[in-house]
Formats: structure tokens, sequence, C-alpha cells
């Protein structure tokens, strides 16, 4: 169903659903390989929908998606924390015990950043465009993915309005690495400290994340129309 957000109804030909929605201007296009069969595959899958070959004809045509000057999106990401290895949030190395077992570098509010950002794009998340399967992806710094993100941030015609991000971890405290941690979202999302927030929070030792086990984080993006 949700493909059917991005095509009016009756289904036009590809060339005409383009301009309907920013994201698929002519301008737009993706260096992801990974990225386009997926967007042709849901167009053609929703031109070839039974279910809209025999909509009611007498049915109002519906309203074309409108060019939204505000997108909003939403970010998650949970990584298991295991002993010897190294944990980085941020892209800053914190010192601990234990650190992210992961296929990239495990940087778990990176990841959620750029899910968030690819969300509010309407774009598919962070796994599918950077897929684990992928040896290139092995022990990647993540700063790599949110550089991409941005990039398609940037080709979409937006630009970050704020973000707000939550960790959640036990241990250790973060707040003596929370400015350098904010200094290289900011860096890398090319915005002022101003309009990204950043807070951290314990899980009560409740559960994976307030054991010690596991690390999450939250992730809200507003982006703007530039
Ligand atoms: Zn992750």
């Amino acid at each position: 169903m949700a493909s059917s957000l991005f095509l009016p109804s009756p289904p036009l030909p590809t060339t005409n659903i383009r301009p309907r929605n920013p994201l698929f201007s002519s301008s737009f296009s993706f260096r992801s390989r990974s990225v386009r069969p997926f967007l042709q595959l849901r167009a053609s899958a929703a031109l070839d929908s039974p279910t809209l070959a025999s909509a009611n004809p007498s049915a109002p045509p519906r309203n074309p998606t409108p060019s939204l000057p505000f997108r909003v999106g939403h970010g998650f990401d949970l990584h298991r924390l295991e002993p010897n290895l190294p944990l980085i949030v941020g892209g800053v190395h914190i010192p601990h015990t234990r650190g992210c077992d992961a296929h990239s570098d495990g940087d778990v509010l990176f990841h959620c950043v750029v899910d968030a950002i690819l969300g509010a794009l309407g774009l598919p998340d962070i796994g599918q465009i950077f897929p684990d399967s992928d040896p290139k992806w092995r022990g990647a710094a993540s700063s790599v993915f949110m550089k991409e993100a941005v990039r398609l941030m940037h080709e979409a015609g937006y630009e970050l309005g704020n973000l707000d991000a939550t960790l959640i971890l036990q241990k250790p405290k973060l707040s003596p690495h929370k400015e350098a941690i904010r200094a290289n979202l900011c860096d890398l999302l090319g915005a002022d400290p101003s309009v990204v927030n950043l807070k951290a929070k314990t899980h009560e030792k409740v559960d994976s994340l307030g054991e010690n086990r596991s690390i999450a984080a939250h992730t809200v993006v507003l982006l703007m129309r530039k």
C-alpha cells in the first residue's frame, strides 16, 4: 500500500510519475546501485497491481502527492554490546569494556540518524542501501553512511531543519563525550549546533539496555525544502 503514496490513480507511465514527487525529479539520481532497483520494483509492482487495475472507475481521482516543504523522519537502532570490542558513538571512541557487535563500526547513533534522514525522504532503510551482506561495508566507518544520506538529502532538494537524538545505554557515562559527538554530527550534517540536539539516558538497569548488554538510539529529523 505504501507504493500508492508515490503514484496517482489511475496509474500513469513512469515518466509522468516522477515530477509528482521531488524525490523522483529528473535531476535526482542515485549513485547507490541498491536503491534504484528497489524504487523501480516498487513503482512497477504498483502499476501492475490488480487492486489498482480494478479500482472503482467512478471513484473521484486522488490528488497527487503534494510537494511538501517539510518532511519528518524517525530512526531507531540497537546493537549488542560484547566484551573486547570498540565502542564508537557518533564517530567518537568511548573507552569501555564492551563494544558493538556489527558488520560496520556499529555506530548506533550515526545509523539511526541515517535512517531518520532516509525515512524523511521516503527511501529504503540503511540496511537496504548498505546491506551487511556486502563485504564492502565490513568494518566501515559509519561516517560514510552519514555522508551518503546527506548527499541524498541535498540531491532531493532538502536541508536539515533540526535533529533531536536520544542515546540509551547504562554505562559508561556519555556526558564527557557529548560535545565531541555533537560536533561530529554538525560537521557531517553541515548544520549549526543550534539545530542539533543530543540527549543520553540510562535504561534504569532494566532489560538488555539496562544490563549493559546493548546500546540503542532514537532520532527525529525535520527536513526543509531548500
Ligand atoms: Zn546499526
